[in-house]
């Protein structure tokens, strides 16, 4: 996706331990135009798929997943890295070790949420290693219904997340990919551009 590539370039800055900071346009500001578009380039690759639910993780899976699932008119659902009060429901629940955190969550959801009858889209902003998309699947598998594929907006495509997910017959789309984040400079798949 050639505006969120250029967009990454213009905004994006590399930290330590490959970590890509993108926090001007989706993981603390939040561009919404840009969102909207995003969310238009997941209804695209998806449609015709019957998807009825999108499935996301807080907090910066939220803003994509719901552009996506207003363009797509299916309801969103997030999974919660800490219980509130309020989750008196009995919960779908995964472990998941967190790349940019450093420490291991449990992720949940609330079981009323997510039926056998649902086909479901997993989406989220990054894929690195796939601990979070795996959390994903594996609360969507605790459901009952079925996984259609996951939408990853950034895809570290050097790290082993994507493979791993792929290899298992999971479609994986992802808006951008990045081979490289070596010496600070930003470097995009050429085969995964859109
Ligand atoms: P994974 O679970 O695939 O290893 O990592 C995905 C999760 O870690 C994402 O939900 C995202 O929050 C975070 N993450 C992984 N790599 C990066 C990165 O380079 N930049 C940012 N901002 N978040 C990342």
């Amino acid at each position: 996706m050639k505006i969120l590539e250029e967009k990454i370039l213009s905004e994006g800055t590399v930290l330590p331990n490959n970590v890509l900071k993108v926090d001007r346009f989706l993981n603390h500001k939040i561009d919404p135009q840009l969102m909207f578009q995003i969310g238009e380039e997941f209804a695209r690759r998806f449609e015709g798929k019957g998807i009825t639910k999108i499935l996301t993780i807080e907090s910066s899976g939220i803003a994509p997943s719901v552009m996506a699932g207003f363009v797509m008119q299916v309801p969103v659902i997030f999974a919660r890295k800490k219980r509130s009060l309020t989750m008196v429901d009995e919960l779908l629940t995964a472990s998941v070790f967190s790349y940019t955190k450093r420490e291991v969550q449990e992720i949940s959801v609330s079981k009323k949420l997510l039926s056998p009858e649902d086909r479901i889209l997993i989406i989220d902003d990054f894929l690195a290693n796939g601990e979070a998309a795996q959390g994903l699947v594996n609360i969507v598998k605790a459901s009952g219904g079925e996984l259609v594929g996951i939408g990853i907006v950034i895809e570290k495509a050097f790290q082993n997340g994507g493979d791993q997910l792929r290899s298992k017959g999971i479609c994986v789309e992802s808006l951008v990919a990045i081979d490289s984040l070596a010496n600070k400079t930003i470097s995009f798949s050429k085969n995964k551009e859109v």
